[in-house]
């Protein structure tokens, strides 16, 4: 099997071959979980790339009372694909998509130009803080914005204004050196900027969703007409 991979040692995206593959498969009663791992050779760096597909039964129990054609689509949206190694994008589910190419745009650079991946970074933050309504003019004002409305807590908008900072370095062509470290340490920080701001709150939102109302808080819908504020 092959597959069109951006390869985040070279930064191409290219098709790759599987070079490998594993099958691990866990049974419990009548629900079993299902995890391929893949790894695929980059035909231009000759890197490797590790992904994994997993599929968890209960996600797909109603697939079998569909038509026929229904069903891969189904099967499709409850398999999670996972970047290992290199490193991993950010998961787009619940990330919008210009921040999300922002980031990777980021990531693919990150062997070839430490600097402009730096400032990717920065951007990925802008964008973000414009997707949040921050106010204010400076990208650091910005951030503070929104630790003042609770979407950043406190260390995380530390970790903001230190990238903030190293973008601005890049943006000036200051002649500090990006190491390879550094620019791994920038862009986890910056992935967990983006869990925290978009995929924690989706996933939880797609948990308390699945798990029904049983557990939800007693909550009046009739009363929300009656909350309005001005
Ligand atoms: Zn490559």
């Amino acid at each position: 099997m092959s597959k069109v991979i951006i390869c985040l040692h070279c930064g191409n995206k290219t098709k790759m071959e599987e070079v490998a593959k594993y099958n691990k498969r866990e049974e419990y009663y009548e629900m079993w979980d299902e995890t391929n791992y893949r790894l695929f050779l980059c035909p231009v760096c000759r890197n490797v790339t590790l992904e994994s597909d997993s599929i968890f039964s209960e996600d797909i129990s109603h697939v079998a009372f569909l038509e026929p054609w229904e069903r891969e689509e189904e099967i499709n949206k409850a398999t999670r694909i996972e970047q290992l190694y290199p490193e991993s994008l950010v998961k787009g589910d619940y990330i919008p998509e210009k921040v999300q190419k922002a980031f990777e745009a980021a990531v693919r650079v990150k062997n070839i130009d430490q600097a402009i991946c730096v400032l990717s970074l920065r951007r990925a933050l802008e964008i973000m803080c414009k997707d949040k309504n921050a106010k204010g003019k400076t990208l650091y004002h910005k951030l503070q914005d929104l630790e003042k409305k609770n979407i950043l807590p406190h260390i995380m908008s530390d970790v903001a204004n230190f990238l903030k900072d190293e973008g601005n370095s890049a943006a000036h062509g200051d002649d500090i050196e990006f190491s390879i470290e550094k620019v791994h340490l920038l862009i986890n920080f910056t992935k967990t900027i983006l869990d925290y701001v978009y995929t924690l709150p989706g996933q939880l939102s797609d948990a308390q969703t699945k798990m029904g109302s049983s557990d939800a808080p007693e909550d009046n819908e009739d009363s929300n007409e009656n909350n309005k504020t001005d």
